[in-house]
């Protein structure tokens, strides 16, 4: 279905800006992408996020549209479970889903210089690096860039498309132009990334198919394996606790303490050398809408709904994005004015939800990981799972390993809780029943008791794990 009378600027080269210039251009439109660093392929060193970054299901169906799922995925490592490790030493893994599901370790600066490259193949994209875009007119399509010398540039396009992350310089002109909801909220933690080196013999110093975590309540560490044998370990904190580690006797205190295990594995030197050369980062949560402008705009990815990233879904999120608008463009035979409509309405749930959904996550991974009732509500949900495959289906589950919209997801997990909740009534009722008739009948008193007690107590802990809703 090509469509070469229209041009299109896609605003930031990142990952979905990349990715969304490959969807364009195979449509057969003229694509602008505009990216205000240089190409980060002929860099040495890029500043920037996660250095690695967890790919799951709506993530890589996204990819397969454009032909580079294989591509991706033959040189990610997967992570069929959480591996988590205890003050004391002692570790044990939790299984993401099923034996063989799992979620899969990329290399965010190769995907991201691959998508570069991929939309670069195509004759209608033109790539310009080192574009910084100041202002654009979201009535006329008018963008204004400056370049590294600070030269201006005027020009205009059909649909500019903002793909320039969390702090978006697109969402910051609809915010001055139009009727346009925005919130943010910073998380009072921040984060840091550490290096774990492979051990002497060049492999993984730990276990590699797992996402390591150590859950400590206030604190988290979480570990994601490269494919050269290291590790990425990103130490989450409320900044006041990073503020408070002044000196190099306080950081190896507070990890002998806190993370013992990890210590010899990322060696002391290295440590205090990354951690008092670096600063920690701060993390935003980010709603907005509409996404859309009349047919001349849109915003996608992190300009649309940056979130924490403890669910690992930004990513994925922001690639499913670009794949469902690609649906709705086939949907309206490239009608932009129509298919803008269509994505704000059919996303804009679903990416709140999914923001609702980290921030959720934000406390079960450094917290309830740790409680015995969220392994508990595991084995429910596994149990229940296992015997009804297609009617009851984790959250964790539906959200990584299905394209289940996000806000079905936790509709689902409502219905889940409210079924459980049911069941703990049920359960109460049965055996205040069966007291009353062993009672009234004046036989079986001990067994009775002791099979009532059991009854109520089972019933107590559904109601228990009922909080834990997502
Ligand atoms: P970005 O990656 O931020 O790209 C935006 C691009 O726009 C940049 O290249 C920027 O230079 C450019 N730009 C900005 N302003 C302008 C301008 N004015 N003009 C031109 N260009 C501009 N997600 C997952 O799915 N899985 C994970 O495991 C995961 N882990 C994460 C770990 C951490 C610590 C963090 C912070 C995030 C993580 N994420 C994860 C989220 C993921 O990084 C983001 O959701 C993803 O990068 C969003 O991509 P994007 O292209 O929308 O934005």
């Amino acid at each position: 279905m090509a469509d070469n009378t229209k041009r299109i600027a896609v605003v930031g080269g990142g990952l979905v800006g990349a990715l969304n210039a490959c969807y364009f251009s195979q449509r057969g439109f003229e694509v602008d992408l505009y990216e205000r660093r240089p190409d980060i392929r002929t860099l040495e060193h890029v500043r920037g996020r996660s250095i690695n970054l967890a790919l799951s299901c709506r993530g890589r169906e996204a990819l397969k549209g454009v032909g580079m799922e294989e591509m991706v995925t033959a040189t990610g490592i997967p992570m069929y479970a959480r591996m988590i490790h205890n003050t004391d030493g002692t570790r044990k893994p939790i299984l993401y889903g099923k034996k063989d599901q799992y979620i899969m370790s990329v290399d965010r600066r190769k995907l991201n210089e691959d998508l570069l490259t991929e939309a670069e193949k195509h004759p209608g994209v033109r790539l310009h690096f080192s574009h910084k875009l100041v202002s654009c007119n979201v009535d006329t399509g008018e963008m204004h860039f400056k370049d590294a010398s600070g030269k201006d540039l005027h020009t205009r396009s059909d649909l500019i498309v903002g793909c320039d992350g969390a702090y978006s310089a697109v969402r910051q002109q609809m915010m001055k132009s139009m009727r346009f909801d925005f919130s943010q909220e910073y998380i009072p933690h921040g984060y840091m990334e550490l290096h774990m080196p492979p051990s002497a013999n060049g492999k993984h110093a730990m276990e590699t198919n797992y996402l390591h975590i150590w859950p400590r309540n206030a604190y988290m560490m979480i570990a994601l394996p490269n494919q050269d044998g290291s590790f990425t370990v990103t130490m989450f904190m409320p900044f006041e606790v990073f503020e408070a580690i002044q000196t190099e006797e306080d950081l190896m205190r507070f990890f002998k303490e806190k993370f013992p295990d990890s210590l010899p594995l990322l060696g002391e030197q290295a440590l205090k050398e990354t951690f008092f050369n670096n600063k920690a980062l701060p993390m935003v949560s980010v709603k907005c809408g509409p996404y859309h402008h009349k047919d001349k705009l849109v915003i996608m990815g992190d300009a649309a709904h940056a979130m924490v990233p403890f669910y690992g879904q930004g990513m994925n999120c922001g690639f499913e994005d670009c794949l469902i608008f690609n649906d709705i463009l086939d949907q309206t035979n490239n009608d932009f004015g129509e298919a803008l409509k269509k994505f704000t309405a059919y996303r804009n749930v679903d990416a709140r939800a999914m923001c609702d959904l980290a921030m959720y996550n934000y406390i079960e991974m450094r917290a309830s990981v740790n409680s015995k009732l969220f392994l508990l509500r595991k084995k429910v949900d596994n149990f229940l799972h296992w015997l009804l495959p297609d009617r009851w289906i984790p959250l964790y589950t539906m959200v990584s390993f299905t394209r289940t919209r996000y806000h079905k997801c936790i509709n689902g997990r409502k219905k889940q809780d409210m079924i459980l909740e049911r069941g703990a009534v049920l359960l109460v009722l049965g055996s205040s029943l069966f007291v009353g008739v062993c009672v009234w009948r004046g036989k079986l008193g001990d067994l009775a008791e002791k099979i009532c007690s059991k009854a109520l107590e089972s019933a107590n802990r559904l109601y228990e794990i009922l909080p834990l809703s997502y």
